[in-house]
């Protein structure tokens, strides 16, 4: 059966080449489509001028297993390819919270007692409500906003200004207001309650198409696969058992498509597909949250006191010194996550601004050689409660579903696309070992 198999893989992103290599791995023959000159989707190198920049600074945690996997599987190095820093949260003069080197979970409340910045009510707020968490196992019993869970517990409002707000926006993407509490607790179980290293906070050296998605092609490749960049799949067109993918170049069948696209290019392709009105309709319901970063090149010497440290009440959230973590020295990368009044600046206003507070927190006086502000406005989907994600699995029982808005318990992030894709592998390598000739009984009107 699996000589049959042939898996059409549409999006070269981390959901996409985490299927195709997870498939090769497992000797199905995979071919990717990608619609761009370079892999990575939103996560990818972006090369301005002589540097090489991110189309935004990304983190990853210890707890990403899946992706630092992957990573590995496909030749990459985790402690050559990362900054590995212990769990932390720094916000410049205003709080500095500290994992030391204790087991789990007594690392988090060790680092909450001992909070600089925040009252000792604060502190002992903030550890019993982690306590309450924990007494539960992060699961509750209904979905609510964080600012909801966050008044339930008592957290009072410049402890959620200075702590649970800046964790909620970078976890989540998503403002306290709007942010789905369960899924907040999803990653704070996986991060904070069990191994140490699991809230590591790992920052690449290398750029986001390098660290893994090129490396993937890579494997693809050596296993018997192809990926063909520039090359978009238009439609998705059902052939009887198999599905041929369209692109400007050429029509192919494949056995199995696994379409691993942002949610609006996958509402474009599934829409013509009358069997998948329901995942369409729930992909529409998403709403997205914007991520800016504007890097700003100082001369070599300029320095941050960390590799990454937030600010309280400012327009910039997180600043990563990119000569701590790359090598890339003098180089400053501001991350605003979220939506707020900086979208309403132009991207000059809003650079000059970061300069400002830079010189302003940091007393950084030298003028920037340059800056260049990467505007993601559609970066993540709006992590609300009781989110209706659309599963893997879809109507047409060999179109699968990838990416990091489909069904699961992590919000839109680098882990939750990986597995994803994983999934998608999983149901795959499992078709080969059932009975496809059959209509799935779960969608009666589905074309198997
Ligand atoms: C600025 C920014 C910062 C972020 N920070 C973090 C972070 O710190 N930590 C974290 O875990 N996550 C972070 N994220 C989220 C993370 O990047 C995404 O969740 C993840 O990259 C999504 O991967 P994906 O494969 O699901 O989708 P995508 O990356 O969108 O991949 C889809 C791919 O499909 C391709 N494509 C589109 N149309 C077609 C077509 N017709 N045919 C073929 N190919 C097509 C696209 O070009 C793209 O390569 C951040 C995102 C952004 C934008």
């Amino acid at each position: 059966m699996a000589e049959e198999l042939k898996v059409g893989i549409i999006g070269g992103g981390y959901a996409g080449m985490a299927a195709a290599a997870e498939l090769s791995a497992a000797g199905i023959p995979v071919t990717v489509f990608e619609s761009a000159r370079q892999l990575g989707g939103r996560a990818r190198g972006v090369s301005y001028g002589d540097t090489q920049l991110d189309n935004g600074q990304h983190l990853l945690l210890g707890c990403y297993r899946e992706t630092l996997r992957l990573i590995e599987l496909v030749g990459g190095d985790i402690e050559r390819d990362f900054l590995r820093l212990p769990m932390q949260l720094d916000l410049h003069h205003h709080l500095e919270l500290r994992a030391p080197r204790l087991p789990a979970p007594l690392h988090l409340l060790f680092a909450l007692l001992n909070a600089k910045g925040l009252s000792w009510r604060e502190r002992v707020k903030a550890a019993r409500f982690m306590l309450a968490l924990r007494s539960i196992n992060f699961q509750l019993p209904r979905d609510m906003t964080v600012a909801e869970l966050l008044r339930q517990h008592g957290q009072e409002a410049s402890l959620t200004l200075k702590f649970w707000e800046p964790l909620t926006i970078a976890a989540l993407n998503t403002p306290i207001a709007k942010a789905s509490a369960q899924v907040l607790l999803n990653v704070l179980r996986d991060a904070l309650n069990r191994a140490r290293a699991n809230s590591d906070m790992l920052l690449p050296s290398i750029d986001f198409t390098a660290l893994f998605p090129q490396r993937a092609a890579g494997f693809v490749e050596d296993h018997g696969g192809k990926v063909h960049l520039s090359q978009g799949v238009d439609a998705i067109i059902p052939e009887g058992q198999a599905i041929a993918l369209q692109s400007a170049q050429c029509r192919q069948r494949f056995s199995h498509v696994i379409c691993a696209t942002s949610p609006g290019i996958a509402e474009k392709l599934l829409r013509p597909l009358p069997q998948m009105a329901d995942t369409v309709r729930k992909i529409t319901t998403l709403e997205q949250q914007p991520i800016y970063t504007v890097y700003v090149q100082y001369p070599a010497q300029v320095r941050l006191p960390h590799p990454m440290i937030g600010l309280h009440r400012r327009i910039s959230q997180w600043l990563f010194d990119k000569g701590r973590i790359a090598g890339q020295h003098g180089l400053l990368a501001c991350v605003i996550s979220a939506e707020g009044i900086h979208q309403e600046m132009s991207q000059e206003v809003l650079a000059q601004k970061v300069i400002v507070e830079l010189r302003e927190e940091f007393g950084i006086t030298e003028a920037p050689q340059w800056h260049k502000v990467i505007a993601e406005k559609r970066a993540t989907f709006c992590c609300a409660p009781d989110l209706q994600r659309p599963s893997q699995l879809t109507a047409l029982p060999r179109l699968l579903l990838a990416g990091d808005y489909t069904a699961g318990e992590y919000p839109a992030t680098l882990e939750g696309a990986v597995m994803s894709g994983l999934e998608c592998a999983r149901l795959v390598k499992r078709s080969v070992s059932s009975d496809n000739s059959k209509p799935d009984k779960r969608y009666p009107d589905s074309v198997a």
